[in-house]
């Protein structure tokens, strides 16, 4: 596929040096896997949450690859659904998650969107959007405070209440808050699908839609035998290569896998960075940055951040394309 020369890639034409730099690739058969066995076991409806373009895997395609599967979406803003026409793609509704930026129930109306509200002025403005109050049980951001509850409801005319919880406390102090008022409730995320607890009457997954789904990917450019300290920061390894990613496509050091095997991503540069080699790795083989065994939660400790974050960073970091 390559011509290689010696430990240099060389004589790229334009198709070769595209395929030099990061490919990503997205599966949406396991998209669709993922959603049917969540389905399956939670045995509640399925909003699945594709805020962010789904967490750069790309929101219309996604949209599309599931929509028959799911009972709704989540997106943060209103300006996300239009934007992902979701509607005119799959017929169904939306919750704007994130604080409603436009206060004209219209707005959301003809894109079938329902807005999250967190107080009573809002709800009452919102009311014939039909929104869905957002509670506080712990993230203290735009969410509604136990005293204001039934101000909002009745504001807005409220029948379905979620809140962002990360913990089963958050779940519960949902559903004590809301209790006796015959609201459509959900809290759990991706986090709590296991807890059969957390699943009320809905589950927001997001995460767990696209675990596996996402394979990242650059070709070694170059193999060098290691002579003393190298790089920036001077790291010694016995052969080291070289990929054309950096931090400007928000690559971060960390493992990585070449030809099956775990390696490491010693240390990053704007547009390329350092892998850690064994004896048996040439030019033109392929680093993988994520997928096969390699998945956010591994990254996150290393990258010091969360799986939502490696996962955002490498779906958008190369060139899509879709399975
Ligand atoms: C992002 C988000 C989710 C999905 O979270 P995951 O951890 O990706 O499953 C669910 N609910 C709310 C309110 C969110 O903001």
């Amino acid at each position: 596929m390559f011509q290689l020369d010696g430990s240099a890639w060389s004589g790229l034409n334009e198709d070769m040096a595209s395929q030099a730099y990061v490919s990503v690739r997205i599966d949406r058969e396991r998209i669709r896997r993922n959603a049917q066995e969540i389905q399956r076991r939670s045995a509640v409806a399925l909003y699945a949450v594709i805020k962010a373009d789904a967490y750069g895997l790309g929101a219309g395609l996604v949209a599309e690859a599931i929509g028959d599967l799911v009972d709704g979406w989540c997106v943060f803003s209103l300006a996300e659904a239009i934007e992902a026409q979701l509607w005119q793609r799959t017929r169904k509704p939306v919750i704007a998650l994130g604080p409603p930026l436009s206060l004209e129930p219209e707005e959301y109306l003809v894109h079938h969107v329902r807005p999250a509200v967190s107080n009573a002025e809002e709800a009452r403005l919102l009311r014939q959007a039909d929104p869905v109050l957002c509670v506080d049980t712990g993230m203290q951001r735009f969410a509604c405070g136990a005293e204001q509850i039934d101000e909002v409801i009745e504001a807005g005319q409220i029948r379905e209440a979620f809140t962002h919880a990360t913990r089963m406390e958050h779940v519960q102090r949902l559903v004590e808050l809301t209790q006796g008022r015959g609201l459509k409730l959900h809290a759990a995320a991706s986090s709590l699908l296991d807890r059969p607890e957390a699943r009320l009457d809905a589950v927001r997954p997001g995460l767990a839609l696209y675990r596996g789904a996402v394979r990242v990917s650059a070709p070694l450019v170059e193999v060098h035998q290691s002579r003393g300290p190298v790089g920036y920061t001077g790291f010694s390894a016995q052969r080291h290569g070289v990929i054309l990613a950096g931090y400007a496509r928000g690559l971060h050091a960390g493992p990585c896998l070449v030809n099956g095997q775990c390696r490491q991503i010693p240390e990053v540069g704007m547009q390329s960075a350092y892998v850690e080699l064994g004896p048996e790795e040439r030019v033109g083989d392929e680093v993988v940055l994520l997928g096969d065994d390699l998945l956010p939660d591994h990254l996150a400790p290393a990258w010091a951040s969360t799986p939502h974050e490696v996962l955002l960073r490498l779906s958008k970091a190369g060139r899509r394309t879709y399975l």
